[in-house]
């Protein structure tokens, strides 16, 4: 029988290692939704878009062709059968993906990918992201809604980006999620019947452990 477990939260709350790590040992699929709108605002940025003009963004949304590699051992993401692995953890990318990933004419599409993306996984699927709960996929086995104190987060992604400074990071995340929860169209948010984590004094294991309890019960 296939599970499906949705994974939401700010960035730098454990998000994608507890993910990959949960779907690893259930032996299930694993999709980064936040790659994908990283995907199609690389492509904008790549093609001259103004990412921040919504109707340029919205009449050039269905052209990308954005393919997610499922296997969490070895997660994948082509933009036009172009590796963008490397491309959308610029600091460009991060800073416009918001604006991009606000056009509701994006997310219908992406939510529509994803849907298929998690309809197919033969074993089920661990899929992470902002809107998973509450609007891509509300009947969901399993909502997980993972925090940490701000300070937290930011020291987590000054580790992954090395030699970058913390507070200038504290700055930045607080902007994006404050963009992504403010938007009108499926902000970040909890659904009411997820379970809450807060990993601001967990370690990564603790919080893996936690999640795969919660599927198994
Ligand atoms: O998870 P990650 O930080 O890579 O996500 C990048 C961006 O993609 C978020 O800041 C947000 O703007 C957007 N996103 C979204 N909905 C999701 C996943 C990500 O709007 N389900």
């Amino acid at each position: 029988e296939s599970v499906i477990v949705a994974i939401d939260g700010p960035s730098g709350t454990g998000k994608s290692s507890t993910s990959k790590a949960v779907a690893a040992k259930l032996g299930l699929s694993y999709l980064d939704t936040g790659a994908q709108y990283r995907a199609i605002t690389w492509w904008m940025i790549s093609n001259g878009v103004d990412v921040h003009d919504a109707d340029a963004v919205a009449n050039a949304a269905a052209k990308p062709v954005i393919v997610s590699g499922t296997d969490p051992a070895r997660p994948t993401i082509t933009v036009d059968g172009a590796d963008a692995a490397g491309p959308i953890r610029t600091e460009e990318v991060t800073s416009k993906v918001s604006a991009v990933s606000a056009v509701p004419e994006v997310r219908s599409l992406i939510t529509e990918l994803q849907r298929s993306i998690a309809r197919s996984a033969e074993h089920g699927i661990v899929v992470e992201g902002r809107d998973i709960g509450t609007t891509v996929l509300p009947d969901a086995d399993l909502k997980i809604f993972l925090t940490a104190s701000p300070e937290a987060r930011a020291a987590r992604r000054s580790g992954e980006l090395k030699g970058v400074d913390v507070q200038a990071t504290k700055e930045a995340l607080v902007k994006r999620d404050a963009a992504d929860s403010s938007r009108k169209t499926s902000p970040l948010a909890k659904a009411d019947d997820a379970v809450e984590v807060d990993t601001t004094e967990l370690t990564l294991d603790q919080v893996i452990e936690c999640v795969v309890t919660l599927v198994d019960e």
